[in-house]
């Protein structure tokens, strides 16, 4: 991929989110049901997808993200974000709510 393909794709999916960001914060009700019956599934999978390409190796090792000479160690950064977005950011929110 070129240097310009790669901004624009880089642009592209910024521009993504930043519409989906925009549609959390001003939505209604309605939009807001139909997103997330599609935008949920579709984050899902992304998940899953970017997570199968940092599956650690027979070494317990990510052979994606580079390290000292070796592939980093099990958990990659990847997985560190996936832990702390989609685990431990819904424990906090939980806690919160829970509160008097
Ligand atoms: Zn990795």
């Amino acid at each position: 991929m070129d240097e310009v393909l790669a901004g624009a794709l880089r642009c592209g999916i910024y521009e993504r989110l930043d519409y989906l960001e925009m549609l959390i914060a001003d939505g209604d009700t309605t939009s807001l049901a139909a997103l997330a019956e599609t935008e949920l599934a579709r984050l899902s999978i992304a998940w899953r997808a970017l997570l199968a390409l940092h599956e650690p190796d027979e070494r317990g090792r990510c052979t994606r993200c580079s390290g000292w000479r070796r592939g980093r160690l099990f958990p990659c950064s990847v997985w560190v974000v996936a832990h702390e977005h989609l685990i431990a950011a819904n424990h906090h929110a939980d806690a919160t709510s829970a509160a008097p």
